[in-house]
């Protein structure tokens, strides 16, 4: 599928600031599976956004569009938009009632910016932002949809994550791409390109395989796009075939965790973990790379519920309305052993391993993660498999993945 990205601002025109949105957007579509065929930069004019939106509108399935949301004179996007997708705008009682509250929360009143800020398309789906008052707008024409969001970097993101990738995700099931990594270590990248010759001979559609080198090692990345995501794990392991006899590690547990090691290394930063369905896997694997004192600092491997609670301050009343799969009790497992453990960053887990113990909300292989870092804390809902090493590996592996974002 087919994405274009349109960044509005003059700011970024006059190289006041640089566009990093389209980057952070590009990577999240890239990892879904979409196939961005443009980013665009545009200025906070009416000619330009209609010009723009239009011929996005007529390349792509899927159009992002950030900035121009605000509550001043020179922010443009929201009218436009109202009158390309040919709806009015109204006063929206239940966003002004969420703005209300949020002003109240930050210890403000409103005003008539603010309120302002509450009349919107009538035909858009309004995605709520819970970190400021301009509100994310989704329009669909012709089974093509268009998303705006704030300029804000971080409200931005924090739409992405909550409403826009979930729901991008629900739409487009098909839409996805997985991959897999493994170092092969002291063999020239041409020398493995020769060995792997055939194997990438017979690579059915759908596949590719990218050679990365390093001083010392080549990283392989197997990718599958679409249906092709199904056969990835059978594809791996004929690579891995193919490679015996050479020296390698698995990405899974023998690259991130190092990358992750060298960043906060490189930025001075410390790490802890709250486990549960891992049990302590990933303090394993970050504690394999020598030289990790200097970062990871400590962990809790709390696997019941009162150990969550009593150790790392999990509010029982969350355990119990919401269940310990799931994002609240995640995010406050983070936050408490980055509280307890004194860290820059700590990562919590909590899933159904398997076999058993699954229901029909949560399946077995539902896993929450959770990040605590100090500006704020991210979660992300996983579904994986129904083998319980896989699933313990996979959280493992995604666990220290997100931490590297
Ligand atoms: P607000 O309601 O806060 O005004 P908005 O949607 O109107 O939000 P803008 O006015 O376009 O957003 O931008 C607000 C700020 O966000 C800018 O001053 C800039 O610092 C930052 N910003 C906007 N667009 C980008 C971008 N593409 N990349 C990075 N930062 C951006
Ligand atoms: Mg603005």
């Amino acid at each position: 599928m087919k994405a274009i990205i349109i960044t509005i601002g003059d700011e970024i025109l006059l190289g006041q600031i640089l566009d990093t949105n389209s980057q952070y957007i590009s990577r999240q579509l890239t990892r879904l599976g979409a196939e961005v065929a443009d980013i665009l930069s545009i200025a906070d004019q009416r000619e330009e956004i209609w010009q723009w939106v239009d011929y996005a509108m007529k390349q792509a399935e899927l159009i992002i569009v950030t900035g121009g949301l605000g509550p001043t004179k020179d922010d443009m996007t929201k009218k436009v938009l109202a009158e390309y997708f040919d709806t009015r705008l109204v006063m929206n009682e239940e966003v002004l009632r969420w703005i209300e509250k949020l002003l109240e929360n930050g210890g403000m009143r409103m005003n008539e910016g603010n309120r302002s800020q509450a009349i919107l398309p009538e035909s858009a789906k309004i995605l709520y932002n819970r970190k400021g008052t301009a509100s994310g707008m989704w329009f669909e024409r012709d089974g093509k949809v268009l998303v705006s969001l704030p300029g804000v970097p971080f409200e931005m993101e924090d739409l992405m994550i909550q409403s826009v990738i979930p729901e991008l995700q629900r739409l487009y099931p098909h839409l996805h791409l997985d991959y897999r990594m493994l170092k092969v270590y002291d063999i020239p990248e041409s020398e493995l390109a020769l060995l792997l010759e055939k194997w990438e001979e017979h690579l059915p559609e759908g596949f590719s395989l990218a050679y990365l080198p390093s001083p010392g090692f080549v990283k392989l990345r197997l990718t599958a796009k679409g249906d092709q995501v199904f056969n990835l794990d059978a594809r791996y392991d004929s690579l891995k075939e193919t490679l015996e006899g050479q020296h390698y590690t698995e990405g899974e547990n023998g690259g991130t965790e190092r990358e992750l090691g060298e960043l906060l290394m490189l930025k001075g930063k410390t790490i802890a973990t709250a486990e549960s369905c891992t049990g302590g896997n990933i303090a394993a694997q970050l504690t394999s790379i020598a030289g990790s004192s200097a970062y990871f600092r400590g962990s809790v491997v709390a696997y019941a519920n009162d150990v969550k609670e009593r150790v790392l301050g999990v509010r029982p009343e969350s355990l119990e309305q919401f269940g310990a799969v799931s994002e609240p009790v995640v995010r406050q497992m983070a936050e408490g052993a980055r509280r307890l453990i004194g860290t820059d960053y700590a990562v919590s887990t909590s899933g159904i391993a398997g076999p058993t113990g699954g229901t029909a909300e949560k399946p077995v292989g539902t896993v929450w993660i959770g990040v605590a870092g100090p500006e704020r804390t991210i979660a992300r809902k996983f579904v994986f498999s129904f083998t319980r090493e896989r699933n313990i590996g996979k959280a493992t592996m995604k666990a220290i993945e997100m931490v590297i974002e």
